[in-house]
């Protein structure tokens, strides 16, 4: 039978992890005495550097009970980087990895599907949220809106998929080589290819604690997915720049055929204009260019996008496996 490996990235989640790691221990419990995954599978909390209480839970959970890992960060890098340092971390253990959030919003029934479908033979499976109604008014249209805006600028995105997902061990091995320090993981992981399918799913309300995603954040991550996805912003300057050059050629006609008319006005209020427009162009164009070069620059430091300062319980103890089992 297969390991199967939950990882779960956890900033000041004290409130809700006692909750969520008792759902999850009934889940995995189920599916271990359904013999769908091996009994050695894991529960692994990736502590982000929290503040609080969370990565003394998390030890108390793995010292409770063998089904429960953790990996502690160094300090907070941020959900994408925490998940990816979960998943890299179960690599070598894990036959395959569900990532999901601590507050348990994606619904853990969906569980038993992925498992069906990696059974299926698909490496990576999508969960996909039917519906947003729980979702605040402001969280669903600016979510709606930046997956449209991502399509427009060219990132092949799952529509309405987070990072809720599973992932295949190779799948995984595929993501390691992806050595990008601007992480945007549900950019990535279609890069990646294999078979893939979709799960959908009901997305709930946190059932304690606040968001740790600030309006703030949210942007962050929307402009580190269209940037580190798409130099689409540079092409539309420079088709802006064409079309630009086009039009003052157009007016050069315009302003000599005045010039030899003999009808010469003052005008400066179209050069005031013209000076203020261009200018403005010109900044956000070197503002553009700035954003990528700053990128490059991130990435030519090739920094390590987290240090691991302790992992426990992570490698299954090797226990004979009984009998006759399917390999899944
Ligand atoms: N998270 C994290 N590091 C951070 C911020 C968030 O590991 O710096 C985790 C958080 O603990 C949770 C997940 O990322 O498990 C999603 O965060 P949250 O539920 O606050 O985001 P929302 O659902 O509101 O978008
Ligand atoms: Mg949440």
């Amino acid at each position: 039978m297969d390991k199967l490996y939950l990882v779960i990235p956890c900033y000041n989640e004290e409130e809700v992890l006692a909750e969520t790691a008792g759902r999850l221990r009934e889940k995995m419990r189920s599916l271990i005495n359904r013999q769908l995954i091996s009994p050695g599978s894991r529960i692994v909390f990736v502590n982000d550097g929290s503040g609080d209480r969370t990565w003394p839970m998390i030890e108390e959970l793995n010292a409770a009970d063998p089904l429960f890992a953790g990996v502690n960060l160094a300090r907070n890098r941020g959900h994408q980087n925490a998940l990816l340092a979960g998943l890299m971390a179960v690599k070598e253990h894990a036959d395959a990895t569900i990532s999901l959030d601590a507050d348990l919003q994606d619904d853990i029934g969906a569980i038993d599907e992925f498992v069906e479908k990696y059974r299926e033979g698909f490496d990576i499976v999508y969960g996909v949220r039917r519906a947003r109604e729980k979702d605040t008014f402001f969280k669903k249209t600016t979510a709606q809106g930046f997956y449209k805006l991502m399509r427009l600028m060219g990132a092949e995105l799952v529509y309405n998929h987070a990072d809720y997902r599973l992932m295949s061990r190779r799948a995984l091995d595929g993501l390691a080589e992806f050595g990008e320090t601007n992480l945007f993981l549900r950019g990535i992981v279609p890069l990646i290819g294999y078979p893939s399918s979709v799960v959908t799913y009901e997305r709930n309300e946190r059932f304690a604690g606040e968001s740790k995603y600030p309006l703030k954040k949210m942007i962050a991550f929307a402009l580190e997915g269209i940037t580190s996805f798409s130099i689409k912003p540079i092409r539309m300057i420079t088709s802006l720049g064409f079309i630009l050059f086009a039009v003052s050629l157009i007016m050069l006609v315009y302003f000599l055929s005045i010039h030899f008319g003999g009808r010469t006005v003052p005008g400066w209020t179209t050069i005031a204009i013209s000076v203020w427009a261009i200018g403005g162009l010109q900044l956000l164009a070197i503002g553009v260019i700035g954003e990528y070069i700053g990128k490059t620059y991130m990435e030519a430091k090739e920094r390590p996008k987290f240090i691991v300062e302790r992992a426990i319980g992570i490698a299954a103890e090797a226990r004979p496996e009984s009998g006759s089992v399917r390999k899944i």
